[in-house]
């Protein structure tokens, strides 16, 4: 039996509301919930026992939109018109994708800029966000035809080194679906809870989550303890998956290659007939030692160990993606705690055997694996729901976030690794007396200096009444959300002028690139202390410049043609020594300046206390 109320006031019957756990994956999506008798996270599958649902659509004559298996097998046929790994394209620019064009079968736009890449099918252009919406949507209706109940919220998982720009797409995603998206979580995190890991306050665990899907592999090693989760390192092949066994197949069957395809088979249909068939056999394999097919009247065959033998070198590079993860986390293979297998082709027997022999450890593969991630978005979703009360799930930032202040420096408001959802908030000032406006650059990363580090947004507060320089006070606050969406607010405390933006990344980044941004701000700590310093003698020494400048300009009147001259050649000396000079030469330049014009200052500072006092009348 449901869970049923009454609602007293309307008579009505109202059912607990469903949050839907969402796995929108490259190659298969599909929906988890938490059932409603047996507290336990199941997934939706229609009658005749499918649960996933192929992330493809095709785009047919008039405005027919088709998602899933209908859509798949257009794949071969219909090309241009049939969209598949559009997981791939979320939150990117054409620039970001560009190496891997000729992956895509369909029409990937270049409009050669840093905006967000668009895919043409027929005469219509569609963004990521769009064409994900569409599966949303597809899944959205699916469930509510099985559960017979509108489905309105959801909890929708992407991969660990998804940036902000990904995660805001999937989010944008949801919402053009229909659906209030409650949280995006990492999919190693999903399939952790799914195990049951992390569920216990008391509870501390180091993971490895091993997900080999259809085109992608991700390796993610994650710390649980006291309910965070937080990601240590990821790596992995985000071109390396299924189909390049099923490539393996289909090369050991006929001698063609991807390049070679085209001219060997005599028709397209042809060669989706082999795609399709080397996928069975491979799937075959798993379980069973001989598979045998006809196609187009002859026979083919494969045998396990010879499927082995086309498999080891694929996932002889998941291994040593591992070890990469491991030591990016610093860790040994023997402070693994548990190691979970997910993806459907961690089904197959020398994936599972390769990796527990590296890992040392029997593997997590009790649960389905291309349902595992899906099973955690759903319990996921349950503790959102507050039906889990006792247990709060948090997630951490992946990369610092902060703002650039003179000199391009990187000020960092909330580190990497915070808990989310989390907020700071820094007191700035102008440089500039009068300035009315100040320019603030969100950055990402790690290094000191924002141009090593990625731009997310730039906006102006503006409207600042005039000031001298130092006066106003902006306060900047930060604050990142529950689904790792930052805001951004900008006062002005004397005036109350504000500004305040949600993060829309600009440009996407590829997941190569969050790594190396990363493992740049590891490799490269003391050049970057060398170049803190030496721009924070810059901006200073500019500071100081402009203040003598300022000064010598407004008091003219009182100053001897001689210490003007002075004053200026010490001003020349400091301007050539912030082009060239070490940090500890312009600090020395900035004391010398100091030097001579404190006590030009302090006289005029006296005359006009002397000025002040004579003018005033004293009774
Ligand atoms: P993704 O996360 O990329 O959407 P999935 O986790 O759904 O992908 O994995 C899909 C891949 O799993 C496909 O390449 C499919 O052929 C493969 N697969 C599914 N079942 C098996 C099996 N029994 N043996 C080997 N591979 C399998
Ligand atoms: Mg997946």
């Amino acid at each position: 039996m449901a869970t049923i109320g009454i609602n007293i006031a309307t008579g009505s019957l109202q059912q607990a509301e469903i949050i839907a756990g969402i796995d929108l994956g490259t190659t298969n999506s599909l929906v988890a919930v938490i059932h409603p008798d047996t507290r336990e996270p199941v997934v939706l599958k229609e009658f005749d026992g499918s649960a996933l649902v192929p992330s493809v659509i095709h785009f047919g004559a008039g405005d027919q939109i088709s998602v899933g298996e209908q859509a798949r097998e257009y794949l071969v046929k219909e090309p241009q018109q049939t969209i598949f790994s559009v997981k791939r394209l979320m939150g990117k620019s054409y620039q970001d994708v560009k190496d891997h064009a000729s992956f895509f079968t369909y029409k990937v736009i270049d409009d050669n800029t840093d905006s967000l890449v668009k895919v043409q099918a027929g005469d219509k252009f569609y963004s990521p966000v769009e064409l994900s919406s569409f599966i949303l949507k597809e899944l959205k209706t699916r469930a509510e035809h099985i559960l017979k109940t509108p489905v309105n919220k959801a909890v929708i998982t992407v991969p660990a080194y998804f940036n902000d720009a990904q995660r805001q797409a999937t989010r944008d995603a949801g919402k053009l679906a229909g659906l209030d998206v409650l949280r995006i979580v990492n999919e190693p995190t999903a399939a952790s809870l799914a195990y049951g890991l992390g569920m216990r306050k008391d509870e501390a665990k180091t993971v490895a989550v091993f997900d080999l899907g259809g085109g992608t592999f991700d390796i993610s090693v994650l710390r649980i303890a006291g309910g965070i989760f937080e990601v240590l390192s990821t790596n992995g092949d985000t071109y390396l998956g299924g189909d390049d066994f099923d490539r393996a197949i289909l090369r050991h069957w006929t001698g063609a290659t991807d390049e070679t395809a085209a001219e060997r088979f005599s028709s397209k249909s042809e060669l989706q007939d082999f795609r399709l068939k080397a996928e069975e056999a491979k799937k075959h394999l798993s379980f069973n030692d001989y598979f045998e097919t006809e196609i187009g009247g002859k026979k083919f065959s494969l045998d396990k160990s010879t499927f082995e033998s086309l498999a080891a070198p694929l996932v002889e590079k998941t291994v040593d993606c591992c070890k990469a993860a491991l030591s990016d986390a610093g860790l040994g293979i023997d402070e693994i705690d548990e190691v979970i297998m997910v993806g459907g082709s961690t089904r197959i027997p020398l994936v599972k055997q390769t990796v527990g022999k590296f890992f040392n450890k029997k593997v997590n593969d009790t649960l389905n694996p291309d349902e595992v991630v899906a099973l955690g978005a759903a319990v996921q979703a349950d503790i959102l729901a507050g039906n889990n009360k006792d247990f709060l799930l948090l997630d951490i930032t992946p990369l610092s976030l902060g703002i650039e202040t003179m000199g391009g420096l990187m000020d960092v408001l909330i580190p990497r690794n915070s808990k989310i959802p989390s907020g700071a908030g820094r007191q700035y000032t102008t440089q500039k007396d009068g300035q009315s406006s100040i320019r603030i650059s969100v950055y990402q990363g790690e290094r000191d200096l924002v141009r090593d580090n990625r731009k997310l947004a730039e906006f102006n507060l503006t409207g600042i009444p005039g000031m001298p320089a130092g006066f106003p006070k902006v306060e900047i606050s930060f604050l990142v959300n529950a689904d790792g969406i930052l805001v951004v607010k900008a006062k002005e405390l004397r005036s109350g002028v504000q500004q305040h933006i949600e993060v829309k990344p600009q440009y996407g980044l590829t997941d190569e690139q969050v790594e190396q941004m990363l493992f740049d701000s590891i490799t490269h700590p003391k050049e970057d202390m060398a170049v803190r310093s030496i721009t924070e003698a810059r901006t200073e020494a500019t500071i100081m410049l402009d203040t003598t400048e300022r000064f010598i300009t407004a008091n003219a009147a009182y100053l001897e043609p001689a210490e003007i001259a002075e004053t200026r050649s010490y001003m020349d000396k400091l301007v050539q020594l912030i082009q060239t000079g070490t940090k500890d030469e312009v600090q020395a330049g900035i004391e010398k300046l100091n030097e001579i014009s404190k006590p030009y200052a302090e006289r005029l500072m006296d005359q006009a206390i002397g000025k002040a006092m004579k003018g005033k009348r004293i009774e």
